[in-house]
């Protein structure tokens, strides 16, 4: 009997053959398995982190798209729970996983931000410990199981329900040359139209912080994408982080077809954070997407008898990326993110 080159390869190559396994999914190639990764009970509660892992019945590239490392970026996390119906392993070349909410007490409990267990940002503690808390523990497990296998990971977050953001991408630059072309070649591919340069983001991959500099700082070009605001979940939010994705797939050859990159894309060089002096109640002055001159009011705060205690007033000229989208302010807390674009390249 004759066999197709494809199925001789498969058998010829014991590696190829191989099942590939996160956590409790263990995939045959051409299948899709679904499980946990099961993070032990230590100074604080266990926690299970859901992953579907889609093993390609042709070899290539291994991707990690996450999302939900703040459970209440809703857009972010239904975009993920999108992915799993639109792929379908036989016709992929490569291993897809997907974690669509990393931080299950905080989509639980609707909290903000943090995970509730341990109030720690779950994209602030990689690569994590296994002694630690909550947040650290599955920062270890994350780092161990998803990172460590990927070739290159995609990071989704999407506005959260304080926070009014026009879709952006971020460019983590590490210096290395290919790397970071690689890296600015997937955020192209993604198609969102404006991206933060991040010169400044973690060099060390044993202080990594944040889920994509701990793939970027172990040499996997990889990226962070955000779209989403004040917790919805719009259409066209949560289809520009859907087929950034598939198009990401497509420049990675892991799927059939071209992608579609953006043309011209707005860079932002540099982030202008705005915050305010007191507490009391937000009202703001712009849009998220407004383009501000320096000296602009972005927006006031009043006390709670109606008397306006603080102006904000833009710090440079440049795009609102993110204005908060609720009246509660604290002191200190972020007003606007105003984007400096970038004119000299
Ligand atoms: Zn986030």
């Amino acid at each position: 009997m004759r066999l197709p080159i494809a199925a001789f390869l498969l058998f010829a190559s014991p590696a190829l053959a191989q099942p590939f396994s996160v956590g409790t999914a263990k995939a045959e190639r051409g299948q899709k398995a679904t499980g946990f990764i099961e993070v032990p009970a230590g100074s604080d509660a266990a926690t299970s982190i859901p992953v579907i892992v889609f093993h390609g019945a042709k070899p290539g590239p291994v991707l990690a798209i996450a999302s939900g490392s703040h459970g209440t970026e809703y857009a972010s996390i239904i975009a993920v729970e999108k992915l799993i119906g639109a792929v379908d392993a036989a016709q992929l070349s490569g291993t897809l996983i997907l974690l669509p909410l990393i931080n299950r007490a905080s989509f639980d409990q609707k909290v903000v931000h943090v995970n509730p267990i341990d109030s720690k940002s779950m994209n602030r503690f990689y690569p994590g410990k296994p002694d630690g808390t909550q947040t650290e523990r599955a920062s270890f497990l994350i780092t161990k199981e998803v990172i460590e296998k990927a070739d290159h990971v995609i990071d989704l977050h999407g506005g959260d329900m304080d926070e009014s953001l026009r879709p952006y991408s971020y460019w983590t630059k590490t210096g290395n040359a290919k790397q970071d072309e690689a890296s600015k070649q997937m955020l192209l591919a993604f198609g969102l139209d404006t991206i933060i340069i991040s010169a400044d983001r973690p060099k060390d991959p044993a202080a990594s912080r944040y889920l994509e500099n701990t793939a970027s700082t172990r040499g996997k070009p990889s990226i962070t994408a955000e779209a989403g605001h004040a917790g919805t979940v719009e259409p066209e939010d949560v289809a520009a982080l859907v087929n950034g994705s598939l198009s990401v797939m497509r420049h990675l050859k892991m799927l059939p077809g071209a992608p579609t990159p953006v043309a011209n894309p707005v860079w932002i060089e540099k982030i202008e954070s705005v915050t305010s002096t007191e507490p009391g109640i937000f009202y703001p002055a712009v849009k998220k997407g407004s383009y501000v001159e320096k000296g602009m009011t972005l927006g006031t705060v009043t006390d709670f008898f109606g008397k306006t205690i603080f102006e904000a007033k833009a710090p440079a000229a440049g795009v609102i990326l993110y204005l908060c989208s609720v009246p509660t302010m604290t002191k200190g807390g972020t007003i606007a993110n105003v984007g400096v674009v970038q004119t000299v390249r």
